[in-house]
């Protein structure tokens, strides 16, 4: 019968006192029968379907003289446990009340993995690492484009509203190219039209001089003649 707690749970070795002799386990919701034996609830109402006698001291034991001890519950309870999770590793101890609320937060607990069709079961603590890399793990894409992504699909995941984003973005900085060339063509036009306007300014200025220098010459040969002239 197990109708106690488990002799091994516990850090140190219970008191006598504290032993269900019908289970040989750590009393369990302790009842005391009219001779004053103590078992644990479940264990002496099962050996009474079969006898009506306590089975320490074959007094007759009378379901309606038998009452739940309270305070020896109580006291059960306060009794340190280790955690069933000690074959995955796990160190700690609390008193048996808390049994719960550990297993519950438990990280050497064996967990299986919630992904649908997922059989893994890991450590808890290990769950967060396996989900890393869970092949049954979907999630919708962020970008809203509807698709369901797993790790495989996620890096090749060619997702049209990126695609869109992306287009967007270089054509934006296409545009703020094209702008600044057409800042530049104009900037060098002008700066053409100002050196073409300096180029015939120069040839004008040149123009003048050959006329000026033509002038000069013509009076030389006057002179030069006027010089001949006389000389004969
Ligand atoms: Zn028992
Ligand atoms: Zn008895
Ligand atoms: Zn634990
Ligand atoms: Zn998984
Ligand atoms: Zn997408």
């Amino acid at each position: 019968m197990s109708g106690g707690y488990d002799l091994e749970q516990f850090v140190e070795v219970p008191d006598q006192d504290l032993i269900c002799s019908i289970c040989h386990g750590v009393l369990r919701c302790p009842v005391r029968v009219a001779c004053n034996h103590i078992f644990c609830k479940t264990c002496i109402l099962q050996w009474m379907k079969r006898q009506e006698t306590c089975p320490c001291c074959r007094k007759v034991v009378h379901r309606e003289l038998m009452f739940v001890v309270y305070k020896l519950s109580k006291s059960i309870s306060r009794l340190k446990i280790k955690c069933r999770n000690e074959i995955h590793g796990c160190c700690a101890t609390f008193p048996l009340s808390d049994q719960y609320g550990h297993s519950t937060a438990c990280d050497f607990k064996v967990t299986s993995c919630p992904n649908e069709g997922c059989e893994v079961e890991v450590l808890r603590k290990e769950l967060a690492r396996h989900l890393q890399s869970c092949e049954f793990w979907k999630e919708p894409c962020r970008m809203g484009c509807g698709a369901m992504l797993t790790h495989q699909t996620h890096a090749q995941h060619n997702c049209y509203r990126e695609l869109k984003r992306e287009f967007e973005a270089q054509q934006s900085t296409h545009k703020a190219i094209a702008t600044k060339l057409k800042k530049k063509l104009s900037k060098m036009q002008s700066t053409m039209l100002q050196m073409k306007r300096q180029v015939s300014l120069i040839c004008d200025s040149l123009e003048v001089m050959d006329d000026e220098e033509d002038e000069e010459e013509g009076d030389h040969a006057g002179s030069s003649s006027a010089e001949s002239s006389a000389n004969v």
